[in-house]
């Protein structure tokens, strides 16, 4: 509501020329940034008792985004190139990629989340977790711009991603990794590494340390938060890594949900049942 309000504000201050259209685009641009902001995901979470946390790339879609949006601008080859590259640690990894984005205006960014292919079923699970008091949260190492897209095209609750800066609505080439990511007494193995998002949730909502802690993911950047969450399963895993004994592998979306019911306690309501 405040943000609408201050929107509205805006609006009219800029009707009548008191502020300028940077100015407010700038605004706008840092509210976005915010939304992914792990303080403000928190408050989402407040008395969560039930989780789940999907991966983006691979997991909830069937693509990785940005080779989607270098497929959208012409930009294949390079970012093949700076896959490819050896000697090039993550951080600088994704830098480089950000800056091969320069220039490219926000709408082409959010046309493709749009167009993104998601998996089967991602849409009905999705709902029926929620409908059994799951909180379901987007953790993705690409970019918020598009995980917020893919977060709303499935009705999860949050997204959490790494921002790329926007200037007037066109691409700075900068990434801001997120600082969710980080964390004092995080991950032994990752500076920067998505298991470290759990321990933030942990520290608000100690009770769901004990149980009820579910994530899906299909890469390597995964494994440390498939670890720390008490279920763990993936789909089309891309790496040796997730075939730990800890991680249960599923062959489309709707068989998360059946497992799922497997371990609970609870007589299953068959109308959540999506296969
Ligand atoms: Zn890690």
């Amino acid at each position: 509501m405040a943000q609408e309000i201050s929107r509205v504000i805006l609006e009219r201050a800029k009707s009548v020329g008191r502020l300028s259209v940077d100015q407010i685009m700038s605004i706008f641009e840092l509210e976005r940034q915010n939304q992914t902001d792990i303080d403000r995901v928190l408050t989402k979470l407040e008395g969560c008792t039930k989780l789940v946390l999907l991966d983006m790339d691979g997991t909830i879609t069937t693509e990785r985004f940005v080779s989607e949006l270098a497929k959208a601008t012409g930009k294949t080859e390079q970012l093949m190139a700076l896959l490819d590259s050896e000697n090039v640690d993550a951080a600088t990894r994704s830098q480089d990629i950000a800056a091969l984005f320069r220039f490219v205006h926000k709408s082409q960014f959010k046309q493709v989340a749009r167009a993104i292919p998601i998996r089967d079923d991602v849409i009905a699970v999705v709902n029926a977790l929620r409908r059994r008091g799951y909180k379901v949260g987007v953790v993705s190492d690409s970019y918020f711009v598009a995980a917020e897209i893919v977060r709303r095209r499935i009705f999860a609750d949050f997204a959490l991603a790494h921002t790329l800066s926007f200037d007037a609505g066109v691409c700075q080439g900068s990434l801001l990794v997120n600082r969710a990511f980080y964390h004092v007494d995080g991950c032994a193995e990752h500076e920067c590494c998505k298991s470290n998002v759990l321990r933030y949730i942990f520290e608000q909502e100690p009770v769901l340390q004990q149980a009820n802690v579910v994530a899906v993911g299909d890469n390597l950047n995964d494994v440390c938060l498939l670890k720390l969450a008490q279920r763990a399963f993936t789909i089309e895993p891309k790496h040796p890594a997730l075939s730990d004994a800890s991680i249960t592998q599923i062959s489309h979306f709707g068989q998360l949900l059946i497992l799922m019911s497997q371990e609970t306690a609870v007589p299953e309501d068959m109308e959540l049942q999506v296969v």
